[in-house]
């Protein structure tokens, strides 16, 4: 057989040439340098990285006709046998397939000969952890007081079955994963001397499939060649290895940027339709995640090796996230990359990974909130100010409009049920302060107007309005104007208190004042207000003016009021005198009646 496959061909022959694991072979050089070698090792890692490669490059330097040396010359009978595979004196042992208690006592007689050509005898053993517990003992012995002229060496790629007796009486190296960017270099060197064309994302995709294996990156390379022949290319690597191409990639990353989750669940499908390994796929977007946040926290673009075409693309969606974004979608990522190892369903892994990350809401950075707030201060300053209350203080800038009424609902409804005996809260040091563009709130032009204001409810609710005039405006606080019901009239009151926007807009609309109102009840409806027992009646001068007005014998806005009443109660035959109020008219005493008139949408006739 003429053709001899790359990882053979390409096998390293020294100890420089061993790719990687330098600090494994920068200490064995000098320890055969300074003469400190040991009569047992154990090389441990991963498969496929160097360490049955190393065993035999350290056989040929200790058994070197010019050595023992750290630079063979691999060109004596003893370098070449070893390479070759036929030196009498170097045994390569299957631990596997030699695993038994009798095979450890021929191995142990054998070790009390003398090499018979070269200066060691050495036993390389690989998969030793394979062996028995009995094996291991009568190793034991051997390895407690080793003849000057044997040397063992370990290979193993689970050191953790080793035994604590074996393990103690050895010395240890443990050899890595290479990394994606050392084994490109190395393939690149390799097509390089073969002379076959191949683009460096083609190679890094063979890198990243063999997960820091070369011996596997090497098969790998192998198989593209005799399928593609000397010219190879990105796309035709993925095809045959089934691994994703950049191009996915970028698609998943864009579409969770966008929140496209349709995308999402098409690319999820696509990659599962073709063939796809979902866990390398996984694996390989926190990756691609990883790059994005080091361009974007470090700039540096030295991991990108092989990806060098893909930088601008790269840096274009890294752009489009925040680092706290990047940071929480690597973590779900990995999440899922754990979780997937064990499913039965990997495609559905995917899908749920790639709609979580396309749902996932972009974090709010604190210097953003911290400038949302300074912007909420300065429309402060600009708002006009909403009426305050002791007990509550109102922010309209951080309440949603409806909420801030719902809640002054609330208060009132408070204040209906609340007897007129028990102090309410003192309103009266709010300040008088009114929306822009509004008239200043003046109790006795609202009085005045007190005709039109219960004539614009009733065109908006009949019932409504009917029950408002039983009221009288009789005090203001603020921008809070109080309206005064007889004792009994419990109903009005809680029914206009469901309603005060209806009536602050007739106000409104009547005198272009902005109050905010609330119902009570007192102890005469009749215009002789409580004086003296509303607590706001003392201490401010409205409210005075107010009380003055009231025991007047004859006020303002009384004998509009009365015409009014006395028109709209013409109708009415025979009131029953116990139940209308003077001021009323039938539909006032009979509120449900209005309301159910209403509500089947009928019309009062008078
Ligand atoms: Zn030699």
């Amino acid at each position: 057989m003429s053709y001899l496959v790359i990882a053979r061909k390409w096998r390293p022959t020294t100890f420089s040439e061993v790719v990687g694991q330098e600090h494994v072979t920068t200490t064995l050089e000098n320890a055969i340098k300074n003469d400190r070698l040991a009569s047992a090792y154990i090389f441990s890692g991963p498969r496929g990285v160097g360490k049955t490669t190393t065993a035999r490059i350290l056989t040929k330097a200790l058994n070197c006709e010019n050595g023992p040396t750290p630079t063979p010359c691999n060109t004596c009978a003893a370098c070449t046998e070893i390479t070759a595979g036929n030196s009498i004196d170097v045994l390569e042992i299957d631990g596997a397939s030699n695993r038994g208690i009798d095979e450890v006592r021929n191995l142990r007689e054998s070790t009390r000969y003398t090499p018979a050509r070269n200066r060691y005898k050495i036993y390389i053993i690989d998969e030793v952890h394979m062996l028995t517990t009995e094996a291991f003992n009568a190793l034991l012995k051997t390895l407690e007081e080793p003849p000057a002229h044997v040397v063992f060496i370990f290979a193993t790629t689970e050191v953790n079955k080793l035994p604590a007796t074996i393990l103690s009486r050895c010395q240890r190296f443990d050899f890595r994963r290479i990394s994606a960017q050392k084994i490109v270099a190395q393939l690149e060197k390799i097509c390089s001397h073969e002379k076959i064309t191949i683009d460096k994302s083609a190679l890094y995709l063979i890198a990243r499939k063999s997960e820091g294996c070369m011996r596997d990156s090497q098969s790998l390379l192998d198989q593209v060649i005799s399928f593609c022949g000397t010219t190879i290319q990105e796309d035709d690597v993925a095809n045959l290895l089934g691994a994703v191409g950049q191009d996915v990639y970028f698609e998943i990353t864009r579409a969770i940027a966008e929140h496209d989750l349709p995308s999402a669940v098409s690319i999820a499908r696509h990659v599962y339709e073709k063939g796809y390994e979902i866990k390398e796929l996984i694996s390989g977007l926190a990756e691609h995640f990883n790059l994005m946040l080091t361009l974007k926290t470090t700039g540096s673009k030295e991991h990108f090796v092989g990806l060098e075409p893909f930088i601008e693309e790269f840096e274009k969606h890294a752009g489009r996230f925040s680092e706290t974004d990047l940071i929480r979608m690597m973590q779900v990522i990995i999440e899922a990359a754990a979780d997937v190892r064990w499913s039965m369903n990997p495609h559905l892994h995917l899908e749920m990974l790639l709609l979580r990350l396309a749902k996932m809401p972009a974090s709010v950075e604190l210097q953003q909130v911290l400038d949302d707030i300074e912007e909420l201060k300065k429309k402060r300053v600009v708002e006009p100010a909403e009426p305050q209350t002791n007990n509550v203080r109102v922010l309209p800038q951080f309440t949603p409009r409806s909420q801030t009424t719902s809640l002054f609902q609330n208060l009132s409804r408070q204040n209906a049920v609340r007897d007129q005996d028990e102090p309410g809260p003192a309103n009266a040091t709010a300040g008088d302060e009114t929306a822009s563009g509004s008239e200043p709130v003046d109790l006795e032009v609202i009085r005045s107007k007190w005709a039109g204001v219960v004539a614009a409810v009733k065109k908006k609710k009949i019932s409504l309005g009917s029950m408002l005039a039983v009221g009288q405006p009789y005090h203001l606080s603020g921008n809070q104007l109080e309206i005064l019901f007889g004792e009994k009239d419990t109903f009005h009151v809680n029914t206009l208190n469901e309603n005060q926007k209806l009536i602050q807009e007739a106000i409104l609309s009547e005198t272009n004042m902005k109050v905010f109102v609330h119902c009570l009840k007192g102890t005469n409806a009749n215009g002789h207000s409580p004086a003296g027992k509303h607590p706001a009646a003392e201490n401010t001068a409205p409210a005075a003016e107010n009380v003055a007005a009231a025991e007047e014998p004859a006020p303002q806005p009384q004998p509009e009021h009365t015409a009014e009443t006395v028109r709209e109660s013409t109708p009415i035959q025979t009131p029953p005198p116990e139940t209308v109020p003077d001021t009323g008219d039938w539909l006032s005493a009979y509120p449900l009646a209005g309301q159910i008139i209403e509500t089947l949408g009928g019309e009062k006739l008078r």
